[in-house]
């Protein structure tokens, strides 16, 4: 019989996959002796089982529960639901992966009118147990029947004023007591039943409430943008309560190990005497620094140091913890691998490496790629920032810079970046419900919250900027306003925020682009040190690929010549071309184009200084280009010497019902030879005369023709292509050799691949082509529906951004094994969006590719997984 249910004293660190991250580390504190608040956890696959038997907990089940509970009992000498002398426990999840904003944590389970009296009597202290019955309401509420947080709090607010004070401290035992009635008489005119009084179904109720979060909108959004799959589940943690709310000498924190915004080695968090737990993370009360606890309580202060070394030793890491004094006795409820920004995370895996903590390979692991996004973006201008006045300052919570529009909430962020504008959003305080808003702000900034409020921690992991906590700032939400500095903003007005020093501007501060050094540069030297798959770019501009190259690109995987006339003033001959209807015309216009691209050409293979540059031929979706404006046309016609009439017939004429499976790619090529004699001159002919300037450097151009889905496809090309060159060679005296490619993007390529290898020297994956018509998914449509795939729980993630490895992924294997079994020295890369993305570099590793080739401010994060990938297949 499977065991769903588990002591601490059962568990250790090794069972993360079963009893989640918090679970795991729970037993793992217990078994190193710490003081941890016994209890057990409910498994990971207790979850998957509820879901399996339709959202209920089995009796089976919900008896090892209560079998559990029975133990609690003998090892706390409390008894749940005992009037005389009650166990009262907190109720949390903990999935394997941390997932902050999942759920929150529900305290003080096992309350209710009885025992909240005997509460009181028997401890002499009313207020604490009518503080802990009037949460207790509010949380298994809010989070186990959805009624919202605010109704309650606006109780609270009423109460307030109707007292005449501002804090929730100075609420007395009467307050409370009223307000505990108040929440219930609440509960029952939003739920239609009273609240439940017996505890066995509060814990149920909580428990189901803890699975049931795995599958909210929130955590499922989360989950996609981590890599985290769907059927791991979550477990439950039951927990004895001890409580901060006890009076002065009792309360709650967090800290960290290590500063999770620089890195820096120092003890960090926040503490509040007499609260418990969510008043921390809430923001409600600012908290004290974790250093003033050494005045308030010495004693608790130094173990609790103690308890943080011992930790940090143990897990080789920077820890996160959560501690609760009652009545001056401390007690461990959470340590876990904290979360950190991305400079932090570099700068960490350095010092641990340089104290012998850990390897350098456990330190390229230890670090998240698609974290690094974040010090790939643009900084303040350094003379920009200097000459501005800052006009507030909050706490400098997630680092970067950000500058944009203001707006209030987060429907508004999430309307404005659909429309392409930049927001920073204003907030009095986050909450889960915002993180959708926050991900499409460039920044993030409260009135109120410490450096673990919510907004501060999530946007940490999501790396944007976030300054929190800024008091200063008088803020009217419903109205759409703020003052700060005596200034009266409005939505849409500019301001920009530093994520590290906590200082807010007035108006837009300029950015600059980042730079790899410092701490960046010593791991993306460890992980070249230890990656065996090179990194490509796609780059079309010389600009970009210098970029690139700055950024550790060892090459070209794709330059898109039809993305260079998207200029204006290139664009002209290049419409010139499409709209010619005889061989003439064409010839007229590619004579045009041809020196523009050979220039284009010699400064790629400048940029690149002799890495290998792989150019492709023509494939325009031939619609993005035609003209449409009314000017367009007319110019057109001028210099085509036609009337308006037929050009604008020419057009109709190229109108296609499908253009992503339309006139493209090599079919081009077929159908017009002479663009690819174009081609190929230009690309050769740059060649030779860089080649001249520099003869030391290997300069093989790689020549990749398109949408190829039949060999005698490829072979019509590739004879135009060696027959233009070889002559050009001949001529120039010169000894360049050049290599003729093509893309593996279309199915029929992948299954006859080894009769496209006898022609082909080289394959690169165009997964974009290759996931659109394996899955038969238009790629400019799919995004219109696979929200209804997420939501009925067919995909996890979109096929576009992570590679389907049981599909796509399957005839990448199969093309590879049937090209390299004719020719074995085939070197095979990928150039789709995938070729940026940490897990499906990780499997281009695996399939034991050449290089990835990604857009070039993925290149470091390309270089870091596939450093992690060769590590974890050694
Ligand atoms: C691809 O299809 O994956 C590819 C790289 O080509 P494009 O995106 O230009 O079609
Ligand atoms: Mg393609």
């Amino acid at each position: 019989m499977t065991k769903y249910v588990y002591l601490f004293t059962e568990g250790n660190a090794g069972m993360r996959n079963l009893l989640g991250g918090k679970g795991a580390n729970l037993a793992e504190m217990t078994g190193l002796g710490l003081p941890v608040p016994q209890g057990f956890t409910i498994s990971t696959e207790a979850c998957t089982q509820y879901y399996e038997d339709g959202k209920q907990i089995n009796s089976a089940i919900q008896a090892e529960i209560m079998e559990n509970i029975k133990k609690m009992e003998e090892i706390t000498g409390k008894k749940f639901g005992d009037d005389e002398n009650p166990l009262l426990v907190s109720v949390r999840s903990g999935a394997r992966a941390s997932m902050p904003g999942m759920m929150d944590t529900i305290l003080n389970l096992g309350l209710n009118e009885k025992v909240v009296e005997v509460m009181a009597k028997k401890s002499g202290n009313a207020r604490w147990a009518y503080d802990c019955y009037r949460r207790f309401i509010q949380m298994y509420s809010d989070v186990v029947m959805e009624v919202g947080k605010k109704y309650f709090e606006e109780l609270i607010d009423k109460m307030k004023i109707e007292k005449g004070i501002t804090q929730d401290v100075d609420l007395t035992a009467d307050d409370l007591k009223t307000l505990a009635g108040q929440f219930k008489a609440e509960y029952r005119l939003k739920i239609g039943e009273d609240f439940p009084s017996d505890p066995v179904d509060q814990l149920m109720g909580a428990i189901k409430a803890v699975f049931r979060s795995w599958d909210n909108p929130r955590a499922n959004v989360y989950r996609r943008d981590n890599d985290i799959p769907y059927s791991w589940g979550t477990a439950v943690n039951v927990q004895m309560m001890a409580f901060g709310n006890l009076g002065e000498t009792s309360g709650t924190g967090v800290a960290f190990t290590r500063d999770p915004a620089t890195g820096e080695k120092k003890l960090m968090g926040e503490f509040l005497m007499n609260a418990q737990g969510e008043d921390v993370v809430a923001g409600v009360r600012t908290p004290q620094k974790i250093d003033q606890l050494k005045e308030v309580m010495p004693e608790v202060y130094n173990q609790f140091v103690e308890i943080c070394n011992t930790l940090e030793n143990h897990y080789h890491d920077m820890q996160d913890m959560e501690f609760t004094i009652e009545d001056k006795k401390l007690y461990m409820l959470q340590t876990r691998n904290g979360k950190r920004t991305a400079q932090a995370a570099l700068k960490i895996a350095c010092d641990l490496v340089d104290e012998g903590m850990i390897t350098e390979e456990q330190a390229v692991l230890m670090i998240e790629p698609r974290n690094l996004d974040t010090l790939l973006h643009p900084q303040f201008d350094i003379a920009a920032l200097k000459a501005a006045k800052a006009i507030g300052k909050g706490l400098g919570a997630s680092p970067g810079a950000a500058c944009g529009s203001i707006v209030f909430s987060a429907e508004d962020a999430e309307k404005a970046k659909a429309q392409g504008k930049k927001v920073v959003l204003v907030r009095l305080e986050t909450s889960p419900e915002d993180i959708t808003g926050m991900k499409a702000a460039q920044g993030i900034l409260t009135v109120r919250g410490g450096m673990t409020s919510h907004a501060a921690v999530v946007a940490r992991g999501m790396g944007t900027c976030c300054v929190s906590g800024c008091s200063e700032i008088a803020m009217d939400e419903a109205n759409k306003t703020f003052t700060l500095a005596g200034k009266k903003f409005v939505e849409g007005d500019s301001i920009s925020i530093d994520g590290s020093t906590g200082n807010i501007y007035d108006g837009i501060i300029p950015t600059v682009d980042a730079t790899i050094a410092g701490e960046f540069g010593r791991i993306m030297g460890l992980a070249d040190k230890f990656r065996t798959m090179k990194v490509r770019t796609n780059a079309d501009t010389p600009r970009d690929a210098k970029k690139a190259r700055e950024l550790g690109a060892e090459g070209i995987g794709l330059c898109r010549t039809e993305h260079m006339f998207f200029e204006a003033d290139r664009i002209a001959a290049f419409r010139e071309m499409i709209c010619a209807d005889t061989i003439e015309e064409r010839e007229a216009a590619l004579s045009k184009i041809e020196p523009v691209q050979q220039a284009d050409f010699e400064a790629l293979y400048e940029a690149l200084e002799g890495y290998p540059v792989t150019i492709r031929f023509l494939d325009p979706p031939l619609h993005e280009f035609v003209p449409t404006e009314e000017a367009d046309i007319e110019l057109l016609a001028k210099t085509q010497g036609k009337s308006v009439d037929t050009i604008k017939s020419i057009i109709n004429s190229l109108h296609e019902f499908n253009p992503m499976m339309g006139h493209r790619g090599c079919r081009l090529a077929v159908t017009y030879p002479e663009i690819a004699r174009m081609q190929t001159k230009a690309i050769i002919k740059a060649a030779i005369n860089v080649k001249k300037n520099h003869p030391d450097w290997d300069l093989v151009p790689e020549i990749m023709i398109p949408l190829i889905c039949e060999i005698k496809e490829l072979k019509v090309v590739k004879n135009v292509v060696v027959s233009t060159a070889d002559e050009l060679i001949k001529n120039a005296g010169i000894d360049l050799k050049y290599e003729v490619g093509t893309m593996i993007e279309i199915p029929r390529a992948a299954l006859t691949a080894d009769e496209i290898a006898t022609e082909a020297q080289f394959f690169c994956f165009g997964t974009n082509d290759l996931t659109q018509m394996t899955y038969g998914f238009s790629r400019d449509d799919a995004g219109k529906f696979l929200n209804a795939y997420y939501y009925s729980k067919i995909f996890e993630s979109d096929p576009f951004a992570r590679l389907d490895q049981n599909g796509v992924g399957k005839l990448m294997s199969m093309a590879i094994k049937l090209g390299k079994g004719v020719r074995p020295d085939l070197h095979v890369g990928i150039c789709g969006e995938h070729g940026g993305d940490p897990t499906s570099v990780e499997f281009c590793n695996t399939l034991g590719l050449t290089y990835v080739s990604c857009s070039p401010f993925r290149v470091p994060i390309a270089r870091l997984a596939a450093a992690q990938a060769a590590i974890k297949q050694k």
